[in-house]
């Protein structure tokens, strides 16, 4: 995006309005992070489109950190499945810092991926191809969520490694208590040996892994946009996957504040110790901020106020259900009042009897549970029959198809005519509509059609005037 929009003016207020705190320290227990320049602040947001916007230092690079952790985390789901990486690391928030010995009494399976004694371990279970190391895989695989190929930072990588003896003593730690734990299922088939020792190194690489602002929101979009890069339209991993891996970010993400975070802010999210910060608003957008100086949590501080504010401001809170849909019953009548409607008469008491629901937009479950409803309500009494107009509605998801044509088929067993205004098929093909509904219902291109077989059906073979009087 250029020069100026609304979006980007968002992120710029954002940034003018915390890029004068002063709070907070950048990490300096890997020494090569403490060279960081404090000042350096950036934003960066990217839509479900692609769409592009940044504010401050968005382009200038940095490491990864524990950022990577849920990337990884998502291919080892992906490659190895939820059941057994789950006997590996488990999903519980540890509420307690990054790099604390959080383990399972007993078993010794730390409590999530999040936590760095959770990340050993799930990068250890990330194994070597015939083709490509372990890192290879995990390189390759920040780089799809990325869209562009990332590279390390040698010298941050060399710096974490001479210094890295607390991540060293979780693995060993890990590998002593031998998790799995020895009562849970025997190791699925031709899974490889897990050696958290032999792991770090592989950690401290993907915590190198050099990304910008920009490249963050990117990774994030993509886990918010079920998996699929929305930049490059690459499905990274499955849409369970990412839905897993945004779950494990909303409760475990941020560490001991993530309650607070969850809390406050209502998105999932990942900090690094280098100061990169994504949040993710599932179906919506991806975000990121990058300034080096942290709390005592080990989060950006200027990140943190900013994203926190964005969403404060604009509603972002994932429970306050951003996705309600606009209005989807546009019209619930009966046909008499129709301008088509006949001036009087047996015809015009027939047209009483048939009820009118009109539907527009995108149905999902939400959507087709108000057609039921309104379906449900419609015409003066249960006897009648029913025109569901579906010309406005713009698209029907596999969930609100199958809603429909059960709420279809009840309405028939219950002894309602039903007949649907659908020229584009939204209800799908016949065939499927026969199978799901257990009979042929009628489909008109027109609304007076409809109407008018609803009217005759009523009315009997006999006509309208019988059916009137009876
Ligand atoms: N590489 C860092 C470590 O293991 C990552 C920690 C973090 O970003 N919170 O200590």
């Amino acid at each position: 995006m250029t020069a100026s929009d609304a979006v980007t003016d968002v992120l710029r207020g954002l940034h003018a309005r915390f890029g004068g705190l002063r709070d907070g320290r950048p990490a300096s227990y890997i020494p090569q992070l403490a060279s960081a320049d404090p000042d350096d602040f950036g934003l960066a947001l990217v839509s479900m489109d692609g769409h592009c916007y940044s504010a401050g230092a968005a382009g200038t690079p940095f490491t990864l950190q524990s950022v990577s952790k849920p990337f990884v985390y998502a291919l080892a789901l992906s490659s190895l499945g939820l059941d057994e990486v789950g006997r590996w690391v488990g999903a519980e928030p540890s509420g307690e810092a990054f790099n604390a010995i959080s383990l399972e009494p007993g078993t010794g399976r730390p409590a999530n991926a999040m936590v760095n004694a959770g990340a050993i371990v799930t990068t250890a279970l990330i194994a070597a191809t015939g083709r490509a190391s372990a890192f290879r895989r995990v390189l390759t695989c920040l780089s799809r969520f990325a869209g562009r190929p990332l590279d390390v930072d040698e010298e941050v990588y060399a710096s974490e490694a001479a210094t890295g003896d607390r991540n060293r003593a979780l693995a060993y730690l890990l590998r002593s208590a031998g998790a799995p734990p020895a009562a849970g299922p025997p190791p699925a088939a031709g899974v490889p040996p897990v050696d958290p020792v032999a792991a770090v190194d592989t950690y401290f690489r993907q915590c190198a892994v050099r990304v910008t602002a920009v490249d963050l929101a990117v990774m994030a979009a993509t886990l918010a946009h079920g998996g699929v890069n929305p930049l490059t339209g690459e499905a990274v991993v499955s849409a369970e996957v990412a839905a897993r891996v945004l779950a494990v970010m909303a409760t475990c993400g941020m560490y001991d504040a993530s309650g607070e975070w969850l809390l406050r802010v209502g998105l999932p999210a990942k900090s690094g110790v280098s100061g990169g910060l994504i949040a993710a608003g599932p179906a919506r957008f991806g975000l990121a901020a990058y300034s080096p100086p942290l709390d005592a949590a080990g989060t950006s501080v200027r990140g943190r106020a900013a994203l926190g504010a964005l969403s404060e401001e604009l509603g972002l809170h994932l429970m306050r259900n951003p996705a309600l849909p606009g209005s989807t019953v546009t019209l619930a009548t009966t046909a008499d009042v129709l301008p088509s409607a006949p001036p009087g008469g047996p015809e015009r008491a027939l047209h009483a009897r048939v009820g009118i629901v009109v539907a527009q937009g995108a149905l999902d479950f939400t959507a087709a549970e108000r057609v039921l409803h309104a379906l449900d309500r419609s015409g003066p009494e249960r006897t009648g029959a029913v025109v569901l107009d579906l010309r406005e509605v713009t698209g029907v998801d596999a969930l609100a198809l199958a809603t429909l044509h059960a709420g279809l088929a009840r309405l028939a067993g219950d002894g309602r005519r039903a007949a649907v205004v659908d020229p584009d098929d939204r209800l799908g093909p016949p065939d499927l509509v026969r199978e799901r509904t257990g009979r042929d219902l009628p489909r008109f291109g027109s609304r007076a059609e409809a109407v008018e077989r609803c009217a005759q059906a009523l009315a009997g073979p006999d006509g309208p005037d019988r059916a009137a009087r009876s």
